[in-house]
C-alpha cells in the first residue's frame, strides 16, 4: 500500500484508541506493514476497531492480514498483478512435503517459487519461506504433489487430528 493510504488508516486507528504515534513509530509500522495491500489494510483496521479494546501491535495487524488472505483467497489473484509462471502456475507457491520418521506423519511445507516474483503477493521479504524450484526440492528428497497417497502405509494425519488423538488419551 502507498504511504498516503497507510497514513490515513493509521490516523483512524490512532484517533479511535486516542493514541499519539510519533513519526519514528509510524516509520516502523510502515516498514513492517507496507506489503499489505491498501484494501486489505483498511479492512483489517476496521475489524480491529470493531473487536479489539487495545491499540494493535504490528503482529496483531499481520495476523489480521493472514485472516484477510484466507477470507479472500479467490480474489487475491485479481488484486495483485501476477506474472505467468509454469513452475508455480503463477501462485508464487510450491507445496511439498516430507515424511517425519520420528512422528510418523507427513509434514506439509510451502516454498516461494524462485522463478518468478508472484510470492510477493502472499509474503513480505521477511516473512517469506525459503525460495526454491521444483527440481531443487526433488533433489533434496522432498515429495511434490500430486502425492502418492500413502507410500509408507501409515495414515496421513493432519495436525488437528494429531492433537485430537492425543487429547483422547488425556483422562479428563
Ligand atoms: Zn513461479
Amino acid at each position: 500500500m502507498n504511504l498516503e493510504k497507510f497514513t490515513s488508516s493509521l490516523k483512524t486507528l490512532a484517533n479511535w484508541y486516542r493514541k499519539s504515534i510519533s513519526d519514528d513509530q509510524k516509520a516502523i509500522f510502515y516498514r513492517k506493514l507496507q506489503h499489505i495491500p491498501g484494501e486489505a489494510f483498511e479492512k483489517i483496521i476496521e475489524d480491529i476497531v470493531e473487536n479489539s479494546k487495545a491499540f494493535p501491535t504490528i503482529n496483531d495487524i499481520k495476523l489480521g492480514y493472514l485472516t484477510w488472505i484466507n477470507e479472500n483467497k479467490n480474489r487475491i489473484t485479481h488484486l495483485y498483478e501476477s506474472t505467468p509462471c509454469d513452475e508455480c502456475n503463477g501462485t508464487g507457491m510450491l507445496h511439498y512435503r516430507y515424511f517425519d520418521e520420528k512422528y510418523k506423519y507427513f509434514i506439509p511445507l510451502t516454498a516461494a517459487c524462485s522463478l518468478c516474483e508472484n510470492w510477493k503477493r502472499t509474503w513480505s521479504h521477511k516473512s517469506r519461506p525459503r525460495m526454491a524450484t521444483k527440481a531443487e526440492l526433488v533433489k533434496e528428497g522432498y515429495e511434490l504433489p500430486p502425492y502418492k497417497r500413502n507410500k509408507k502405509s501409515i495414515p496421513i494425519v493432519t495436525v488437528t487430528e494429531m492433537v485430537d488423538s492425543v487429547a483422547d488419551e488425556v483422562p479428563f
